[in-house]
């Protein structure tokens, strides 16, 4: 793989040598050299394309070969809220979730207070 910056350089080179020979009134080296500033510049971007492919796929690469992260919550946690969903959706209403069946929405509720 070349530098694409060598290529660029090579291309700027032939530019300029053009502008010199088209100064000279040599127009067949300055035809040429256009050409050849053309074909090194299209070169330098398919190289730059190339290396700047390759350095993704590199990272890519990096990034798949590490290790997941660890989950943000703990495993505990998850059975916690789950217990908790599963208390919440059994209990007859939110008063009684609340005070944990020790009080009942008397709006809403037919459930009893235990008797203290
Ligand atoms: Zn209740």
């Amino acid at each position: 793989m070349t530098d694409h910056r060598a290529l660029a350089a090579g291309a700027a080179l032939f530019t300029v040598s053009a502008v010199y020979a088209a100064q000279s009134h040599a127009w067949l080296p300055a035809v040429g050299l256009v050409h050849g500033a053309g074909l090194l510049a299209a070169r330098a971007r398919r190289e730059r394309a190339a290396q700047r492919c390759a350095r993704a796929l590199a990272q890519r690469a990096e990034l798949a070969a590490r290790p997941s992260p660890e989950p943000p919550f703990a495993p505990s946690l998850f059975q916690e809220v789950s217990r908790g969903w599963t208390e919440l959706n059994a209990a007859c209403c939110l008063h009684a979730w609340l005070s944990r069946g020790g009080e009942h929405d008397p709006a809403h509720c037919r459930g009893t207070a235990p008797a203290t």
